[in-house]
């Protein structure tokens, strides 16, 4: 699940984001994802590129465990909601492995354009779906710089009870709300942790004493496409 691209177009380029296309999006029902979410925080993603092995998929297959979407065998429709990317340096050759998600933007296009209000975004910032309410014309997967989110074709089976899924809806990374409402990582960072890269952080960017703030604060890191002013929630290190 991954692609060379040009570092310089995908970190910054005024092109749209080269990466394959990648996959989406899930969504707890708007009032329960909502209950716990407070203004205070915001939930937020560091991911060491330096330390993420480029033939390691630990995350991507902790996601399609989490959410059972792994699909029917057909790249064009599969879902995946997390995808590893590698950017490659034109000048030197040298090869950056990462994985790219929805960037749980504070100011999504996906919502802007949605008709329905089904793509909205928690007061902790974390951007979701709620499929009860959206009508699958597809403007978010459109308007989303990041190919983030993915259109549910097939008829689906292995729902989860926690993060129901419907054909003819759109999904994308929820940053696991189900488990972080409940104190715990999303299943990407634990699944990156245990396979020793520890690559990815979880953490609230506004808690100046939590390791991820710590760490944005010492270390420089960056967003993708820093050039569209969206200020995402997923910061990369190590590019
Ligand atoms: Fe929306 Fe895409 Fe930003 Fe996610 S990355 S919040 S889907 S615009
Ligand atoms: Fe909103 Fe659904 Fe349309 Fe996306 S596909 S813009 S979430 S109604």
């Amino acid at each position: 699940m991954s692609c060379d691209t040009d570092r310089r177009a995908f970190l910054q380029g005024a092109a749209a984001v080269t990466v394959v296309t990648l996959a989406p999006g899930v969504t707890l029902t708007a009032p329960a994802a909502a209950a716990t979410a407070s203004a205070k925080r915001r939930w937020g993603l560091l991911i060491d590129a330096s330390k993420c092995a480029t033939d390691c998929t630990a995350c991507v297959s902790a996601c399609r465990t989490e959410f059972g979407t792994q699909g029917k065998g057909r790249p064009a429709t599969d879902p995946q909601w997390v995808r590893k990317v590698e950017l490659k340096d034109k000048a030197t050759g040298a090869v950056t492995s990462m994985p790219v998600m929805c960037q749980h933007c504070e100011k999504p296009p996906c919502v802007d354009v949605c008709p329905t209000g089904a793509s909205f975004k928690r007061a902790d910032g974390i951007v979701l779906v709620d499929r009860h309410i959206c009508i699958g014309c597809r403007y978010c997967m459109m308007a989303c710089p990041y190919k983030a989110r993915s259109f549910v074709h097939e008829d689906l089976d292995g729902q989860k009870p926690y993060a129901p899924r419907g054909k003819g809806t759109v999904e994308g990374c929820t940053m696991c709300v189900h488990r972080i409402d409940k104190g715990q990582n999303p299943a990407c960072v634990d699944s990156c942790r245990s396979n020793g890269h520890q690559a990815m952080l979880f953490g609230d960017l506004n808690d100046p004493n939590s390791e991820i703030a710590k760490r944005v604060k010492t270390y420089a890191s960056q967003q993708l496409r820093p050039d569209l002013a969206l200020n995402t929630g997923v910061r990369y290190q190590g590019l």
